[in-house]
C-alpha cells in the first residue's frame, strides 16, 4: 500500500471528512487526523489575508502532481487551495507584499516544537500561490493538531462532543465549539455563539436549533 508522509495514498473514504471553515460558508474535505491545522490556516487566511470565495477553494482530491507520477498531497487530504481563480498556478506575486507578509505570519503560527507544519506554494520555483500543504510526517502533524486544539493539556472539563451544549453552558468544550463555528472562544455559550451555531447548522444541513446535540457534534467532529 502506497503512503505519502505516512498517510495511505490515495486516502480511503473513511480517512477524510468534510468540514466548514469557521466563520465562512466554505467547505473543505480534509484528512480527519490533521484537519484542524488546515482549517485553522484557512480561517486565518479568510480573516487576515483575503476573504475566501465560494467555489474557489478545495482540499482532498485523489490525483497526481500534474506531469508526474507522484501523488499530490491533495490525494491524502493534506493540502488546500484557496481562491484559485485569483491565485492561479504558475503566476508569480498574485498577492500584495502586505498579504504575503500576513501569510508568512500565519505560517509561523502553525509550528510545533520549532518546526513549521505547513508550506506555501508561493515559495515554489514554479509558484502556486493558491496552494498550502502539510510538510511534516503524519505523526508530527497529528501531534501539532492535538496541541493546536489544546487536547495536549491536562484534562479539565468535558471533552468536545461528550454533552449537549446550549445557552448558558461554560467550559473548554464550549471554547472548542466556538473555534469551529467562528465565534469568540471565551468558553461561554451566549447569544452570539448561538447565532453562530444556527448559521453552522443551516450550512451543514442539520435542524437549526441553536442547540449543539449529537447530530451537530457529529458534523463538527467528522464522526
Ligand atoms: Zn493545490
Amino acid at each position: 500500500m502506497a503512503t505519502l508522509l505516512g498517510f495511505t495514498v490515495p486516502a480511503p473514504g473513511a480517512a477524510v471528512a468534510t468540514y466548514l471553515v469557521p466563520g465562512t460558508s466554505i467547505k473543505l474535505t480534509l484528512a480527519r487526523e490533521v484537519a484542524p491545522l488546515l482549517l485553522g490556516l484557512a480561517r486565518d487566511f479568510d480573516r487576515e489575508v483575503e476573504e475566501l470565495i465560494p467555489g474557489q477553494c478545495g482540499g482532498f482530491n485523489p490525483r497526481r502532481i500534474a506531469g508526474t507520477s507522484s501523488w499530490s498531497r491533495h490525494a491524502i487530504g493534506a493540502a488546500v487551495d484557496l481562491n484559485w481563480l485569483v491565485h492561479p498556478q504558475g503566476r508569480r506575486n498574485t498577492f500584495t507584499p502586505s498579504q504575503r507578509a500576513k501569510i508568512r505570519a500565519i505560517l509561523g503560527r502553525y509550528s510545533h516544537n520549532g518546526v513549521k507544519i505547513i508550506r506555501w506554494g508561493g515559495d515554489y520555483s514554479r509558484p502556486d500561490d493558491m496552494h498550502f500543504e502539510i510538510n511534516v510526517s503524519r505523526t508530527a502533524a497529528i501531534a501539532a493538531a492535538k496541541a493546536l486544539q489544546g487536547s495536549g493539556k491536562p484534562a479539565g472539563g468535558p471533552k468536545p462532543g461528550s454533552r449537549t451544549l446550549r445557552i448558558g453552558a461554560v467550559g473548554p468544550d464550549v471554547a472548542f465549539l466556538q473555534r469551529w463555528v467562528g465565534a469568540k472562544d471565551d468558553g461561554r455559550f451566549g447569544p452570539a455563539t448561538q447565532d453562530r451555531v444556527r448559521r453552522y447548522q443551516r450550512i451543514v444541513g442539520v435542524p437549526v436549533t441553536g442547540v449543539v446535540d449529537a447530530r451537530t457534534w457529529d458534523k463538527i467532529l467528522g464522526r
